[in-house]
């Protein structure tokens, strides 16, 4: 009997990335998969969706069917499913994790695996409070599917695949087992990245979208469009777009030298945007001369606009609040932000946007020489968790507990 044949997986989730993941996970010999959904009706809508339809069903490009699987058991109470789970995915946007995991963790079994996919920044600082020292945790880089709910609970669709998925986990000695595992069970080639806090710093996403949202937002921050005029967004990157992109860039990469040169944790997969996007898009980009024109010319971002809401007579505004600024500030840009004060590196660029998001968002993220505490608390940045050093940093990147007592006063 192979491992996948004896093995439970909970899927945590209810949106686009978990209607792939919980039938695909099906389709894998023998595996039991139960689907975690405590979102408002999700479970209810998903059990409904299911019996009617005989499972939830995946297409991938020009909509060709790639299969139809229910998994064993949808409920809202974790109760219901986690026990017996050997490993736990949660699929949601990290303003999700914390109260899916709040919900999981009476039964969450010692010596079990649990991880976000993807994590975005100090899922492991969260997870490790909730969830207590025996779990190995896993983030992954990114979802390895762009992927949309075409009905819910009954059909999804694929719409591209990465080919390749970032993982680390905490302890870092059990990345192999992880990522080997996840191999298997996602059908995509799962990469090792040393250490979370080098996922934490490396993700792109925390710069190109709140990086591009503050220059659209400096550009034209009361604009109304009508349906067909929204912007482009990566397109919308012009040389002054461009230039600040770099400098945030530029500055996570040296936290990350800063980091590896006194802590000696491993870093190097820590990259600027313009070789993530080289690497990332080789097929797709154009014209190489410059990272604005890396932008302007990759094929795979055409077409996609920036995030708009309704402002009633069929207008639209930019919308400063969408998940390109609520996921990816409080899980991202202030977590790094955070890590950075632990070095001592400057970050110029990152404020600036951390402060213009503040303002959208109504939450004072920065103080003088630090964090706010109203914005820590909405954060994962270290220091929320009582990490106010390099040591307890490293401590808690090589997955050492993180001391109950320090947690009580923060
Ligand atoms: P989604 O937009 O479909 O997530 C919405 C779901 O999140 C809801 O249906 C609900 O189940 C859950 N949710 C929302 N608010 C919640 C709350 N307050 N409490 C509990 N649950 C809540 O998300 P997705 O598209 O599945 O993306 C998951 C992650 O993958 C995100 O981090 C996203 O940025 C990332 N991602 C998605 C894609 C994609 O193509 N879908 C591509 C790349 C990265």
């Amino acid at each position: 009997m192979s491992d996948e044949e004896s093995l439970k997986v909970v899927v945590c989730g209810g949106g686009n990335g978990a209607h792939v993941l919980a039938p695909l996970l099906k389709s894998r010999t023998g595996v039991e998969v139960g689907l975690f959904a405590p979102y408002g009706e999700e479970a209810s809508l998903f059990r409904r969706g299911i019996e009617e339809a005989g499972g939830i069903l995946i297409r991938g490009k020009g909509d060709r069917p790639l299969g139809r699987y229910a998994p064993d058991v949808v409920s809202s109470r974790a109760e219901d499913v986690i026990p017996g789970a050997r490993l736990v995915i949660v699929v949601s946007p990290a303003f999700a994790h914390e109260s899916i995991l709040r919900e999981i963790a009476p039964y969450v079994a010692r010596g079990s695996i649990v991880g976000a996919v993807p994590s975005r920044g100090g899922f492991e600082y969260m997870a490790r409070d909730l969830l207590g020292p025996d779990i190995t945790l896993f983030g992954a880089q990114t979802l390895p599917w762009a992927c949309r709910t075409v009905k819910f609970g009954r059909e999804v669709r694929i719409l591209g695949q990465k080919r390749v998925l970032g993982v680390a986990t905490s302890p870092p000695s059990r990345v192999g087992e992880v990522a080997s595992l996840l191999s298997r069970l996602l059908g995509v080639k799962v990469y090792e990245i040393p250490n979370m806090l080098a996922v934490t710093l490396g993700n792109v996403g925390q710069v190109i979208h709140p990086g591009i949202m503050y220059s659209l937002w400096r550009r034209g921050r009361d604009a109304v469009y009508g349906p067909d005029e929204v912007p482009d967004f990566y397109a919308s990157v012009d040389e002054d777009t461009a230039f600040h992109l770099a400098a945030m860039s530029d500055e996570l990469v040296s936290v990350a030298r800063a980091l590896q040169a006194r802590t000696g944790l491993e870093m190097g997969h820590v990259r600027h945007i313009k070789d993530w996007l080289l690497e990332s898009y080789s097929q797709d980009i154009s014209d190489r001369s410059s990272l604005a024109r890396c932008f302007q010319t990759n094929a795979a971002y055409r077409g996609l606009k920036a995030p708009a809401v309704r402002v009633g007579d069929g207008k639209l505004r930019l919308d400063f609040q969408s998940r390109y600024v609520s996921e990816d500030v409080p899980f991202g840009l202030v977590v790094s932000k955070g890590i950075a004060l632990l070095t001592g590196t400057p970050t110029p660029a990152i404020d600036r946007v951390i402060r213009v998001a503040s303002s959208w968002l109504g939450v004072e993220f920065l103080a003088s020489g630090g964090l706010h505490p109203e914005g820590l608390a909405r954060s994962r940045a270290p220091q929320r968790y009582g990490i106010d050093d390099l040591d307890q940093l490293v401590s808690a990147t090589q997955g050492e507990m993180i001391a109950r007592e320090v947690l009580a006063t923060v």
